[in-house]
């Protein structure tokens, strides 16, 4: 049997993992199931924005944040129902996570501060020039590449992790041949993601969103929920998921909601918005799937088309030809077939809400008038990824119902319970790649100290 000191299943996040356990002096076998996975996990596929509060780019950009302010905004928009123990986990490590992606990893780290994401009641999702988790996976995997201690087998799948002896784990793998093999390990680390590709285990949990489009891994099919909850792992907020209600229909990529927190307007096809859409592009999908025909436009002007633009998806969404323009209402309504007087009242009304003679019958705030050239693109609800998952510790341990940890055993991402609470409202932007790639950091970090306490961080590459 082949032993290595961790096996960390997934090489989405879980490459933070990887390339920090190599760092601390562990060896690290990443197995994989997608030979593509560098363009077609989802971290690769996501629009790369890491919450890291209290940062030093934070505070050279003028702003004051701290892990208990953004515990209060987790705690707001879920309504306090997150899970307590991750939530402060990754609260207290995401400073630190975004800082050494910088500084070891070698990410050339931005903060946005163009533009306000629903429910982050500061500037504090970190991300990458383009925005985009192709990059933020090519950087990670490059550091993984230029480790000594990290291999990573690919295409292969982890299909069991039964305890081993002595607290350990064996990590069985299938090759695509069907062999099987087994690999002893001090830990395995399931970063496999959640089960938004099984449409079963969709319906089952997250019936209100099963008939929307998915737009995430096809690899995401349960495998980590299966394989811990058989050696008696507790699972939690299987119902949390991250929608999207503004997937273009054409493109099929996303068009950001960076267009609704400047002014945009989610129609259905009568021309009439339906809601508050600055609630969060998460809930809204769900808003949307409700609608007559389960589509909408999302109609916005030049002056938000140019702010879009620094988001690499919204340049694939023009590219496609999926954004309709006209220089008056009229033509945007010949454009699209959206009725012109119905389109035209909206407008008109959220401009009187912009200029303050009125206020939004459905309670938003809206940063400026439209005005032309007026743009429109449809959009349909989708399913981004599942938020809930195996419990697990501060540590990232999976946990029984008990508590207890299941000797080393870790889970992280997708894999394990997120911090969204329940549903889809309570999906922060950042609630998805914090646990990835958070849980997989602090996992790294717990095996290490347990294995090899004399290795200095940093120390090791
Ligand atoms: C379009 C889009 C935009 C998004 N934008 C953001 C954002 O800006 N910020 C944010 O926080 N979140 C965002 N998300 C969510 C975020 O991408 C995910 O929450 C996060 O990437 C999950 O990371 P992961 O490591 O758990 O899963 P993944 O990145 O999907 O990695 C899991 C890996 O495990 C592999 N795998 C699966 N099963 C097995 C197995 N049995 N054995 C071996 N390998 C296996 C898969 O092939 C995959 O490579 C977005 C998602 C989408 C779809």
């Amino acid at each position: 049997m082949t032993e290595v000191d961790l096996v960390i299943a997934g090489a989405g996040g879980g490459l933070a993992g990887a390339t920090h356990a190599a760092q601390l002096g562990l060896d690290v076998l990443v197995v994989e199931a997608d030979p593509h996975f560098l363009r077609g996990n989802n971290t690769s596929m996501s629009t790369a924005m890491v919450p890291g509060p209290g940062s030093r780019f934070q505070a050279a950009a003028g702003i004051e944040d701290s892990p208990a302010r953004f515990l209060a905004d987790v705690e707001a928009k879920t309504h306090g129902t997150a899970d307590p123990v991750v939530a402060r986990a990754l609260a207290e490590v995401g400073a630190e996570l975004v800082e050494w992606l910088a500084d070891h990893v070698g990410m050339p780290i931005e903060l946005p501060t163009d533009f306000d994401y629903p429910g982050h009641s500061v500037p504090r999702v970190h991300t990458v020039p383009g925005r985009h988790g192709s990059a933020l996976l090519r950087y990670l995997s490059d550091a993984v590449a230029a480790s000594r201690r990290v291999d990573v087998l690919a295409p292969c799948r982890l299909v069991d992790a039964p305890p081993g002896p002595d607290g350990t784990r064996v990590a069985v793998v299938e090759h695509p041949d069907g062999t099987r093999e087994e690999i002893a390990a001090r830990a395995v680390l399931l970063a496999t993601n959640g089960f938004g590709a099984d449409p079963e285990l969709v319906r089952t949990h997250l019936p209100e969103i099963a008939d929307a489009h998915y737009h995430g891994s096809e690899h995401s099919r349960g495998d980590a929920l299966r394989i811990g909850t058989a050696h008696g792992a507790a699972t939690g907020c299987l119902d949390a998921y991250q929608g999207h209600a503004a997937l273009s229909a054409k493109a099929r990529t996303l068009l950001t909601w960076t267009a609704v927190m400047h002014g945009g307007a989610v129609v259905d096809g009568s021309g009439r918005r339906f809601g508050d859409e600055t609630t969060g592009y998460s809930e809204y999908a769900a808003t949307l799937a409700a609608q007559p025909g389960g589509r909408g436009w999302m109609v916005y002007d030049g002056r938000i088309d140019a702010l879009c633009r620094t988001f690499t998806d919204y340049l694939d969404v023009r590219s496609a030809g999926a954004v309709r323009t006209g220089a008056t209402v009229a033509e945007l309504a010949a454009a699209t077939g959206l009725p012109a007087g119905p389109l035209a009242e909206e407008i008109d009304a959220l401009a009187a809400v912009a200029r303050g003679a009125a206020a939004d019958r459905f309670g938003r705030t809206v940063e400026a008038p439209l005005t032309s050239p007026f743009h429109a693109v449809e959009i349909v609800p989708a399913l981004f990824h599942t938020q809930g998952g195996l419990r697990v510790d501060a540590h990232a341990r999976v946990v029984d119902a008990g508590g207890a940890p299941l000797p080393g055993l870790y889970a992280s991402g997708g894999a394990a319970v997120g911090i969204s609470g329940h549903g889809a409202a309570g999906y922060l932007a950042g609630n998805g790649l914090l646990p990835a790639l958070g849980l997989a950091y602090l996992a790294a970090g717990h095996v290490a100290r347990a294995a090899v306490p004399s290795v200095e961080e940093g120390a090791a590459r």
